[in-house]
């Protein structure tokens, strides 16, 4: 049995957080690969050592002084080698990167190496052994490569019976590439995924995910199990524990991801998982929402029948660069919801070019709508699940601007006026999580 373990950067942050790792490395023998961030913010750090070396970078590309701002990475890991007497030579190993930083090294390499160091730190501390990302993780043409890494990780792990690794880089060509930022939850599925562990424990600082956001519902309960699939749509909208692209290395070999929170590790946390027989307590599994889109909506009688209509709308909108988040259509009318972010520079230009292209017989455009996601598996076989959802939105005097309901079933699209977000999520999580239910 083997599990692989990933401690975020608040796991890191100091020695007292170090201790917490270290024991529940230790209570469970099965873990034996463990994935580290760079130290996050602590009591005593206000910064993310990611963050910090990034701005050094910047200062030494515009050859200016970065010693101050160094300064306060090397007192992080310097507390901690103190605090925890550390065997290992902090000082050269921090002074090795400074001289490489003010030798002109490139930006991945000089952000990879808070996860290099707290690396060394925790091996050394738990008296594991460390094995750089570098030999491990391929990147080609700046996308990670599966296959390469899984075969190389494998050939080296096999030969480490416990190893600490940092996560978030590996290389190309011989030079360190990073993923995007958060990227080590996908160090962590790789290598879990190529050593084929039982599962893959992500350690953060929540107890798994929550069924609301808290900002918004007071107290909401924990998500205890949820699916690949389902992730993939709360995450799409907005929920944001864990890196989305650290779900693609297990899901094809089923191994499980467990959330779980390094300050309170009895918790079970949340659990994914491939498997969408394994039930939750309640239909929905979760609800969340996106705020700020534009809905522009165009009337052409006859628009069903103009084989063309949909290729030209498409073009549009591809050829000014936006996404498309939702379309949803009637007889002679398609509404189409785009980002602000996307629209809002480019709506004058948009609209003209639809009139033109589309020739249609009128255009028009609304703007502060939220998109709300209610996702759940147990959708599919339960019936009612959209007249409890509208039920309660209605009663709640929430006019429902748009609906969209995925073929898979698992998830209905709510678009709702900005200033009744709030409220159309609570009446939701009121309606199936609310003490009525318990
Ligand atoms: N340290 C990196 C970041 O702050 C990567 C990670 O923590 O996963 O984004």
């Amino acid at each position: 049995m083997m599990k692989v373990a990933k401690f975020g950067g608040s796991s890191l942050a100091d020695a007292g957080q170090l201790q917490k790792v270290k024991d529940i490395i230790q209570a469970d023998k099965d873990r034996k690969y463990i994935v580290v961030s760079a130290p996050g913010k602590g009591v005593n750090n206000n910064h993310k050592v990611t963050d910090l070396l990034a701005m050094c970078h910047q200062l030494s590309d515009h050859d200016l002084n970065f010693n101050e701002v160094y300064k306060i990475i090397e007192d992080v890991y310097k507390n901690i080698a103190d605090d925890l007497g550390l065997a290992i030579d902090i000082d050269s190993i921090l002074a090795d990167v400074k001289e490489e930083i003010t030798n002109g090294a490139s930006y991945d390499f000089v952000i990879s190496r808070g996860e290099f160091m707290s690396a060394q730190v925790l091996a050394s501390f738990i008296g594991y052994d460390f094995v750089d990302a570098k030999d491990l993780i391929f990147f080609n043409e700046g996308i990670l490569n599966l296959e390469k890494s899984q075969e190389n990780i494998k050939n080296i792990l096999s030969n480490h019976d416990r190893a600490v690794i940092p996560g978030f880089y590996g290389q190309e060509d011989g030079d360190v590439k990073t993923f995007s930022r958060g990227g080590s939850d996908v160090t962590g599925s790789v290598i879990a995924s190529a050593m084929d562990a039982q599962i893959y424990e992500n350690f953060t600082d929540v107890s798994g995910f929550l069924v609301a956001d808290p900002r918004i519902v007071k107290n909401p309960c924990p998500i205890e199990t949820i699916t690949y699939k389902e992730l993939r749509e709360l995450s799409y909208m907005g929920a944001n524990v864990l890196h989305e692209e650290a779900i693609f290395p297990l899901r094809d070999k089923n191994i499980p991801i467990n959330i779980k929170n390094t300050n309170a590790p009895a918790k079970a946390g949340t659990l994914i998982v491939s498997n969408s027989d394994i039930k939750n307590k309640r239909i929905l599994t979760g609800i969340t929402g996106k705020k700020d889109f534009t809905s522009i909506t165009l009337e052409k009688v006859n628009m069903n029948n103009e084989k063309d209509f949909f290729r030209k709308l498409t073009t549009v909108f591809e050829s000014n660069d936006i996404s498309i988040e939702h379309m949803p259509s009637g007889i002679d009318t398609v509404s189409v919801l785009v980002a602000d972010s996307y629209i809002t520079p480019k709506l004058k230009k948009v609209l003209e070019e639809l009139q033109i292209y589309l020739n249609v017989d009128s255009i028009s455009w609304e703007r502060d709508i939220s998109l709300i996601a209610v996702v759940g598996r147990g959708m599919k076989k339960e019936k009612g699940v959209a007249s409890r959802t509208f039920t309660a939105l209605a009663k709640e005097g929430v006019n429902v601007k748009m609906i969209s309901q995925g073929s898979s079933e698992i998830n209905i699209i709510i678009g709702v006026e900005t200033c009744d977000f709030e409220k159309a999520i609570r009446a939701i999580y009121d309606e199936f999580y609310g003490s009525k239910q318990d």
